[in-house]
């Protein structure tokens, strides 16, 4: 058959080494020529934002970030962006603070540089996020993608293991997701299939070696590539599911995702040969659930989702939340059905099974 796609890479500069964060801002600062800056980091994350803010001028720091980006928290920003005349947004820490940057520059147009601090990937995207009433909307826009991305792995060790666990798992599920969400393609895959490699061997090292930096390198460079091909890919099944949940019921971002993945690969795995293979290539093993299982094993990932607040009361509605939501193009059609049994196995916490 032939080969033939439609594929677009996001223009970003990525600038990666350990202890070069504040150097490289530095540089990327002086190269955008920026005069005022206002860095985002909440509270928990501004002992680091001091760390790699410290040679450069910064006009206003602003901490108070939360979960979801709520729209009150948007506009607050915006408002401090607006007042103190900033130039460059300069964001620090995990995916709600990178989150809350996103917000300002979908209304103002300013430039972000991103220095992620957590596995989640939102710096590699161009989707931004905000919360209204209870209801979390999603939209792409080239504005809000961060023009330049600092990652270093040092300012990753003080993510707690259990924490990094599941936010590596959270771009895990970048990685399996794009193998069959509704851009799927050669390119987004190949990145896909490095990135599973990269945090499956960097997820059990930073499990026994929280203050090493050889894992969180590798965890690090994995949750990038996981993004990149998400941002390329799409929502598959998978984020589709773990979307609804985490807007409806208020679950924990990362926790929710590293609980759902199994199930979902476990459904979808059947009916994509080829997704499957190439899951089970990266992971080195006989067949991509092996893989996952054997990994999850190793981290202790988090196994149910009743854990995190989700209760089995609430299973009718979710289905019915989700199934408008679910790709045509997933590998295997979805009832109803399948979504009761798929959301019971994961709230329980029982094994995935094919
Ligand atoms: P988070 O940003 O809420 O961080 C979790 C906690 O870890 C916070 O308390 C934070 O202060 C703390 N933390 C962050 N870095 C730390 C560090 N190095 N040391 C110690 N503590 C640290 O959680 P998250 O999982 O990074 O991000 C989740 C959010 O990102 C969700 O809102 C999700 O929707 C969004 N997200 C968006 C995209 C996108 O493409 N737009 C992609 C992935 C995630």
């Amino acid at each position: 058959m032939n080969m033939h796609f439609d594929h677009v890479t996001l223009g970003q500069r990525v600038l990666f080494g350990s202890g070069r964060a504040a150097g490289n801002l530095a540089a990327e600062v002086a190269r955008l020529g920026a005069g005022r800056v206002m860095v985002i980091a909440s509270g928990s994350e501004s002992s680091l934002a001091e760390e790699v803010t410290s040679r450069i001028d910064v006009a206003v720091f602003h901490d108070d970030v939360a979960p979801h980006v709520p729209i009150a928290h948007a506009e607050a920003a915006r408002a401090v962006a607006t007042q103190n005349a900033v130039d460059l947004l300069v964001c620090i820490g995990g995916g709600s603070t990178t989150g809350l940057a996103k917000a300002v520059a979908l209304t103002t147009g300013l430039p972000i540089v991103a220095v992620p601090t957590t596995y989640a990937g939102s710096e590699a995207t161009n989707v931004w996020g905000l919360t209204e009433d209870a209801r979390k909307t999603t939209g792409v826009d080239d504005r809000v993608l961060p023009g330049t991305v600092i990652y270093d792995a040092q300012l990753t060790l003080s993510l707690p293991v259990e924490l990094s666990v599941a936010s590596g798992l959270n771009g895990m599920a970048h990685c399996v997701d794009s193998m069959w969400a509704p851009h799927t393609d050669p390119i987004n895959r190949a990145l896909a299939a490095e990135g599973i490699h990269a945090l499956a061997a960097g997820l059990p090292a930073v499990k026994s070696d929280p203050r090493g930096l050889a894992g969180r390198e590798q965890a690090l460079y994995g949750a990038y590539l996981s993004a990149v091909a998400f941002a390329s890919a799409g929502s598959g099944l998978h984020h589709k599911i773990c979307h609804v949940l985490g807007g409806a019921y208020n679950l924990p971002h990362a926790q929710t995702h590293a609980t759902v993945l199994p199930y979902v690969l476990a459904f979808n795995a059947p009916a994509a040969p080829e997704a499957e293979r190439r899951i089970a290539a990266a992971f080195g093993t006989g067949t991509a659930l092996a893989g996952l299982d054997a990994l999850r094993e190793t981290l202790d990932a988090p196994q149910a989702l009743k854990d995190f607040g989700f209760d089995e009361t609430q299973i009718p509605e979710a289905v019915e939340l989700i199934l408008p939501y679910v790709p045509d193009s997933n590998p295997r059609p979805v009832t109803a059905t399948d979504l009761d049994a798929l959301l019971r196995a994961a709230h329980a916490g029982e094994t995935p099974s094919l």
